[in-house]
This record gives structure tokens, sequence and C-alpha cells, in this order.
């Protein structure tokens, strides 16, 4: 859909219209190689130091699969775990020179895509994006089956987040005041919504600007078909001056 900016019908759904529509192929493909790098060389070593800790804490019988409530209730400790682990480590890097060092790559993206959510500097991808949704699994000693449905759900809820595309809510940090992601009206707010469901976030009081923002009313689960965009339409600008 960034490619071809088709079908039409979908592109209402766009949070900031007119952005990377279509995306441009030379900075597609630059998020490209960050990203397929970020997949082998940082996350194949990290697999395999994840399953020698997991095989040191002892795996579960791969036969056996575990209750559909027992799946549940991980599931639940599985989200605890990376809210907590993602808004402290991604807290982090918003420090002044871990963000110039580090995060900055990240950020490059204002208007972001699907693709761009791991297009990040390699040591954030290893604390910000792998450690987090994996530490859960290793506390809990969770099955493998267990493990893959909810790194599936985690990598799909972090597309979502980055697609720039709004049927289901957001929940990022890249807010404009129009929706997250972007820069034109209240700038860049780089010290809101750290974490991924808004938990820690409202624990910390890091979310305030993000809830006196049009996006807040726009950060929910859409029913209709109707974009959020012209559900909550943006105030009039030239009215308030
Ligand atoms: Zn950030």
């Amino acid at each position: 859909m960034d490619v071809t900016n088709k079908p039409a019908a979908l592109r209402r759904y766009k949070i900031q219209p007119g952005t990377n529509e279509p995306v441009e192929s030379k900075k597609l493909m630059k998020v490209i190689l960050t990203v397929l790098f970020n997949q082998i060389v940082v996350g194949l070593p990290f697999a395999y130091v994840s399953l020698w800790l997991m095989t040191y804490r002892g795996l579960q019988p791969i036969r056996e699969l575990p209750t559909f409530h027992w799946v549940l209730f991980e599931m639940a400790i599985l989200i605890l775990v990376e809210e907590i682990g993602f808004y402290y480590s991604h807290r982090f890097l918003h420090n002044r020179y871990l963000y110039r060092v580090i995060h900055k790559k990240h950020h490059e993206w204002t208007a972001p895509i699907a693709v761009t959510a791991v297009y990040c500097h390699p040591i954030e991808h290893i604390f910000s994006n792998l450690l987090p949704p994996f530490l859960g699994v290793l506390l809990m000693g969770s099955h493998v089956a267990t493990a893959w449905l909810w790194f599936s759900l985690a990598i799909l809820s972090t597309l979502n987040a980055h697609s720039g595309i709004h049927p289901i809510p957001k929940y990022n940090h890249f807010i404009n005041g129009l929706d997250n992601h972007g820069a034109d009206v209240l700038g860049h707010m780089f010290n809101q919504c750290y974490g991924v469901l808004g938990l820690m976030d409202r624990l910390h009081g890091t979310d305030s600007v993000f809830r006196s923002t049009q996006a807040y009313s726009r950060h929910i689960m859409m029913l209709s078909l109707v974009p959020p965009r012209e559900v909550f339409p943006d105030p009039d600008k030239c009215k308030s001056k």
C-alpha cells in the first residue's frame, strides 16, 4: 500500500495524509537494509542466546501444549513485562546523549510506515525491541508455542503502531497534536508516550500532553468504517488566531 498508494479507499485512514504517499524508493531501500541487518545480524544471534537461556532455565516438552487458560494468564504477564521493559528502555533512550547517538535514527521517520518499526540502531534493537518481549518468556519459562503466539502478536502490534494508518488505536509518542508520529502542530513531544499500552505513561504522567490533544480523542477502537480523522476533525486553526 505504501509503495503503490492503492487501494484509494484505504488511504482515507492515513493519520497524516499526503505524507509518504507513495513512499520514496530510496528512503524505503535504506529502511529495508537496516531492518534486514537488525533481523539477521542482530536478531539471529539474539535468538540463539535466547534459546541457550531458555534451555538453561528448562524447556517445556514441545509435544505437550499448555492449557488455554494458562496461555491467557501468561499472555497477561508477558504484556505487562513488555510494557515495563519497553517503557523504561525507551525513556532511557531519550536521554540527551543516548538520543543523539542511538535513538535519533528511529525518529527520522516522523510519518512512519509499518516497516520502519525496527528501523533503528542495533543497540536499540537489542535493548528496546528484542529484550522486553523476551524477558517475560524467560521469567515464565513459556512453552515455545506460547512464545511464538506472543511474538507474533507483539510484532503485529508494533507494525500497526508504525503503519501511519488508523483502523485500530495508536499509542505512539511521535505525536503532533493531529495524531501521533508527526511534527507540524505542537512540535515533537519527545517526553510523551514512551510505553506501548499507556499504563506506565499514566503512572508516570508522561501522557499529559498527549491526553490534551485531538490525537487522544482518536485514540479509540473505531467500530465504524469512518476514518477517525473525519469523526474527530482538527479544530479550525484560523478561528483560534
Ligand atoms: Zn522515542
